[in-house]
């Protein structure tokens, strides 16, 4: 069957050239998601998996429902920073629960990380009580290199090490604080504090920068408003139960489902 009759037939599954949007070669297997080929040089499948590790792979699990919720969770919340914000961001289509096509980038090997409030490894390494809120928010590069456990590093470093020019790095920490503003007032409006998060970026094929990867409770600190309930990976990192709850409780106040 020639492609453009098979689009016809799998409407949504393809793209405006007429290639079919099928998952085809494997090309990466991380800790939380697949990523494939498919017929179009510039686009990958991302599959979300319920897979969970925490301390670098030390401690691995299984949360079940978290593919779909991270999917989801993600694929709103980028959407909205792209009409809302003008952040660029990978997402083309979700295909179904699990699955989303995405735009291929080279990802930029930084976890980019924003701080509103003390927790988790700032808190141990500077001494300063998880629940602190930041003066104003902080900024970390980490650099992405699971053999070295993601150490943290500055702009020199990573101009000294070519990660990304000058000017991509302005370009990576202004659209940072842009996701900042934006998932902080989002949340609060949802009855959650955005305590941290680590987002990836990337370039295309054209040198463009764009947000990449995922922003789900697997990537961001969520503490209930009220409570302080914390509704994120911590749940799962720290033992605390009452995990697949916690990611439910997140779609459920974003999406309403
Ligand atoms: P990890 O590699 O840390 O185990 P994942 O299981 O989430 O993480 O794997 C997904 C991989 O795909 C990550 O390495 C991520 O940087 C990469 N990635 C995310 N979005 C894209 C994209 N649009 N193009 C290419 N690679 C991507
Ligand atoms: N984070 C992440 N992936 C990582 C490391 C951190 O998504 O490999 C997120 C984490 O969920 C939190 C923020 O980045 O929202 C800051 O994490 P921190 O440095 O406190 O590390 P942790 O306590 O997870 O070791």
């Amino acid at each position: 069957m020639k492609a453009a009759d098979l689009c016809r037939k799998t409407a949504g599954y393809c793209n405006e050239k007429g290639y079919v949007m099928e998952k085809r070669e494997q090309l990466y297997e991380g800790k939380a998601k697949k990523v494939y080929k498919t017929d179009d040089p510039e686009l990958y499948i991302v599959s979300y998996k319920d897979d969970a590790t925490a301390f670098n792979g030390l401690k691995k699990g299984t949360i079940e429902g978290k593919g779909s919720i991270n999917n989801r969770v993600s694929n709103f919340l980028m959407k909205k920073l792209e009409e809302k914000e003008g952040v660029p961001t990978h997402v083309v289509k979700e295909l179904n629960d699990r699955e989303t096509l995405v735009k291929k980038v080279s990802i930029v090997p930084l976890e980019v990380i924003i701080r509103n409030i003390a927790a988790g490894s700032l808190s141990k390494r500077l001494g300063i009580p998880e629940g602190t809120p930041m003066k104003t928010p902080v900024l970390e590069y980490c650099y992405k290199d699971d053999a070295l456990g993601d150490p943290m590093i500055n702009d020199y470093h990573i101009l000294a090490m070519g990660i990304a020019t000058r000017e991509e790095l302005d370009t990576i920490a202004a659209y940072s604080f842009k996701v900042n503003d934006f998932l902080r007032d989002y949340m609060k409006s949802a009855g959650i504090d955005l305590v941290d998060f680590k987002i990836e970026f990337g370039r295309t094929s054209d040198g463009k920068i764009i947000l990449a990867d995922e922003i789900s409770p697997d990537t961001c600190r969520f503490w209930d408003i009220n409570t302080h309930e914390k509704l994120d990976k911590d749940r799962f990192r720290r033992d605390l139960g009452g995990v697949e709850d916690a990611y439910n409780e997140i779609l459920k106040r974003l999406l309403g489902e």
